[in-house]
């Protein structure tokens, strides 16, 4: 498949308009798109009289206009639902990458055009929606999560001594140590950083309370990003401590977050810093016959104390950009997230700014993405009906009716365009 190519200008007229700024939605509005861009938003009634030429016209029937959205959390070599970390490093990288190309589809599709990869996707998948070789949202990759040994990134079971590093992660111990791995991500591309600041569910020797990388680690790892045009980078977190270390470190967002105390949060809004609480992945329960009785309980345990706590960051104000883990929860389901998000404490409009403008800002892209404003790239979605009325349509792939990516039609069910 070649690049699609850049399609002619298009008026999407009689929408409800929510613009991803969180102002108020506008009914009978209407978005112009040339040449990848968003030219103009704004009521039907203040059209411009002169539109570009050969403007098609399309009447969205009075539903909903809203910006592509972004998932700043998801692993694309990763199945969805609870997988063998033993299979997938046993299973050959090309098949890893060909598996992943429905689920960018699917993802896409779901209505979301931008997604940060935090572990498992590299360069060429990347690359690769990028050439138009595959259907999938615009990426931005880590490459693979830094860890220390026995940490949350090293799947080894505790016999195991074998010296290599993981399917989806870089090892490293101690300051020295650290600076080598976050070397060799920015060599292989990465975008952003992932670190685990603390042990997880899935990880066979470790708990979500203990320590992952320590607060010089993270500094050092935080430093050398910065020095490489300003990359940020992002914390697995679960536990208390871990949460305090990777923010003393100066990391930029929190991910999970589950047992973030009033310390944690008053660093969090004094630093500016985000929480992607991935409550999708929280709430999708473990399936005991995959799970050992050990993750089953962990699990467990875990989703009532991120229950508890992120419900109180949210009540604070922390700011929340939208994460799903999917690839460990089902890709192409992003779009729960909105309706968990309200359920635990968010408005509608709030959710849906968390999943686009605050998205964008916390990936470093707001100037190009998250809100349907002159000079965005244009990445539109219209969806049924009004979402802030019903915030769980948006997670029905079928009532996410198009889905346009740099002016891109890759999806539209109704035949809007045709
Ligand atoms: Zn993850």
């Amino acid at each position: 498949m070649t690049k699609p190519a850049l399609s002619t200008p298009v008026l999407f007229h009689n929408g409800l308009l929510i613009d991803g700024t969180g102002g108020d939605p506008v009914a009978s509005s209407a978005v112009l798109v040339e040449d990848g861009v968003v030219r103009w938003a704004g009521p039907d009634a203040a059209i411009p009289a002169e539109l570009p030429q050969g403007t098609r016209r399309i009447d969205v029937r009075g539903n909903a206009i809203l910006p592509g959205f972004i998932d700043c959390h998801v692993h694309m070599v990763a199945p969805g639902g609870a997988f063998n970390h033993a299979a997938l490093a046993a299973m050959p990288k090309t098949l890893q990458t060909f598996l992943s190309a429905p689920r960018m589809k699917a993802t896409l599709e779901a209505g979301v055009t931008t997604v940060r990869d935090l572990a498992g996707a590299d360069a060429g998948h990347k690359k690769a929606v990028e050439q138009g070789l595959v259907v999938g949202p615009r990426l931005q990759i880590a490459v693979a999560m830094l860890s220390p040994t026995g940490g949350h990134g090293d799947m080894r079971m505790a016999e195991d001594n074998r010296d290599c590093d993981p399917a989806m992660s870089r090892l490293a111990d101690g300051v020295p140590e650290a600076r080598r791995a976050v070397r060799d991500v920015l060599r292989k591309g990465a975008d952003v950083i992932k670190i685990a600041a603390t042990g997880g569910v899935w990880s066979p020797t470790d708990q979500p309370d203990d320590d992952g990388f320590l607060e010089d680690e993270i500094r050092t790892i935080v430093d050398i990003a910065a020095g490489h045009r300003g990359k940020k980078v992002t914390a697995h977190a679960q536990g208390k401590d871990g949460i305090l270390n990777a923010l003393r470190g100066g990391c930029a967002s929190i991910e999970h977050g589950y047992e973030i105390t009033d310390e944690g949060i008053d660093l969090m809004l004094q630093n500016d810093v985000f929480l992607v609480p991935t409550l999708t992945t929280l709430n999708t329960d473990p399936d005991p016959t995959k799970a050992t009785s050990v993750q089953y309980a962990k699990k467990r345990h875990w989703q009532e104390v991120g229950r508890a706590h992120v419900r109180h960051a949210i009540e604070r104000g922390v700011r929340v950009a939208m994460g799903t883990d999917c690839g460990i929860a089902e890709h192409g389901t992003n779009m729960r997230e909105l309706a968990y998000l309200v359920e635990y404490g968010m408005t509608p409009m709030g959710a849906i700014k968390a999943g686009t403008s605050e998205a964008a800002e916390l990936i470093g892209l707001a100037d190009e993405l998250g809100t349907l404003e002159p000079g965005k790239r244009a990445d539109v979605v219209i969806a049924r009906g009004n979402p802030l009325e019903d915030i769980t349509s948006l997670s029905k792939p079928e009532n996410v009716l198009l889905v346009m990516k740099d002016g891109t039609t890759y999806k539209d069910l109704d035949g809007l365009t045709a």
